[in-house]
């Protein structure tokens, strides 16, 4: 089992933020700005690129939890969304995740 189907069902700890019968959030372990949290489909969906019409419905969910979570955090000057998507994007964990990051000025832009 993936390390963040492991995440959702207890069996690895994680910094819960949110959680609900679709999506959960979590503090990333190895946070890359002040703000760094995953939001996920607690269905296994491998990556972006498995985002079909029969799964795009939790895709959604996911992001009606990303706005709720940002202002909680305190990101009220914006934030980054970010999903690597197979290995030339560095995606390290084959469970669709995106990364919410936040709390200071992310002036170098890749897009
Ligand atoms: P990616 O490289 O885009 O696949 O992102 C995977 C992210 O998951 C990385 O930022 C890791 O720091 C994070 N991560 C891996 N394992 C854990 C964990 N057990 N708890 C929280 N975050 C994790």
């Amino acid at each position: 089992m993936c390390v963040f189907c492991e995440i959702i069902n207890g069996n690895i700890p994680s910094q819960c933020l949110y959680e609900d019968e679709y999506v959960y959030a979590f503090r990333d372990i190895n946070p890359q700005a002040p703000v760094h949290f995953l939001v996920i489909p607690k269905q296994h969906i491998e990556s972006a690129g498995k985002i079909t019409a029969e799964n795009s419905d939790l895709v959604a969910k996911c992001f009606e939890v990303i706005p709720k979570l940002a202002a909680e955090q305190g990101l009220s000057n914006g934030y980054r969304i970010i999903s690597n998507c197979g290995p030339d994007a560095g995606q390290s964990v084959e469970h669709l995740h995106f990364h919410v990051l936040g709390g200071k000025s992310m002036g170098e832009k890749l897009v």
